[in-house]
């Protein structure tokens, strides 16, 4: 930490950050508390945001062009500078946020599902899928199998069973309990899932009929966000973006929790830039 530290007086932004996903990676293996993980994978992706600002600020007092095209070369620096952070191998800079949400969503719904309110578990559970990899792909499931089974959608829930059984590096005797667990369940319930509601895809021009626990549109291939206050997709207008991590939420989920700081990066909600 005392490196970090360093790092961060020296304006070495991209080092600070690759230090501080390192120990963050290195305490989730230890299973370190996963609040004290998330905040650490925070701060490396604050780190990062500050390069990219800092990369783009310098580049942008160089240009003396007026209007349009001093937005045309904003667009165009910003992406290269991603590029540029992209083309480094290390996922950690490359997209610096994947470690904290993956984190965030997974205590999202554990909350939830203590808190009863199954339906968004099960949709915070499937947005898990995008993050097998910084998480534990038989956390994930299993998540997915418990939230789907309290949600009364038992097809999602055998799916989720199937996917652990199947796992490579699964002993016999782990297998045999999924599968006497999935006996037992789906004895007393035949595999359907519970009726749906459906939505209208958001995508202009494109008229499918998206389920509530889709993350994107199989027709047009459109990705939905993310809401980082409940973990469902964003398929309305009506959302909040942070000012500082860049994540949105839905204003109704806002309101519903009374959130006051942002759920991701715990920058204060300001009531003024809801749009
Ligand atoms: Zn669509
Ligand atoms: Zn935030």
């Amino acid at each position: 930490m005392e490196a970090v530290e360093l790092y961060r007086k020296a304006n070495k932004n991209t080092e600070s950050a690759r230090l501080l996903a390192e120990i963050a990676q290195k305490l989730q293996e230890k299973r370190a508390p996963p609040l004290m993980i998330k905040k650490i994978y925070v701060l490396a992706a604050f780190e990062i945001d500050s390069y990219k600002q800092r990369v783009f600020d310098a580049s942008m007092t160089q240009i003396t062009s007026g209007g349009n095209t001093a937005d045309a070369t904003a667009k165009t620096l910003n992406s290269l500078i991603t590029t540029d952070i992209n083309s480094s191998a290390d996922k950690a800079l490359s997209n610096p946020w994947k470690g904290a949400e993956a984190i965030h969503y997974y205590l999202l719904c554990q909350r939830q599902l203590y808190q009863k309110e199954y339906n968004r578990a099960m949709k915070t559970a499937i947005r898990l899928i995008e993050y097998e990899k910084e998480l534990d792909t038989r956390e994930v499931y299993s998540l997915i199998a418990l939230a789907s089974y309290y949600n009364k959608c038992y097809k999602e829930c055998s799916k989720a069973f199937v996917k652990l059984e199947r796992m490579p590096n699964t002993t016999k005797e782990v297998r045999e309990k999924f599968e006497s667990i999935a006996l037992a369940l789906f004895s007393r319930h035949s595999p359907v899932d519970a009726p749906q509601v459906k939505f209208p895809c958001p995508k202009k021009g494109c008229d499918a009929q998206v389920s509530e626990y889709d993350t994107n549109c199989q027709r047009c291939g459109s990705f939905y966000s993310a809401c980082i206050a409940s973990g469902q997709s964003i398929v309305v207008k009506e959302y909040y973006t942070c000012k500082t991590c860049k994540h949105k939420a839905m204003l109704k989920e806002l309101d519903y929790l009374s959130l006051k700081h942002c759920p991701l990066c715990h920058a204060v909600v300001q009531p003024q830039t809801k749009s």
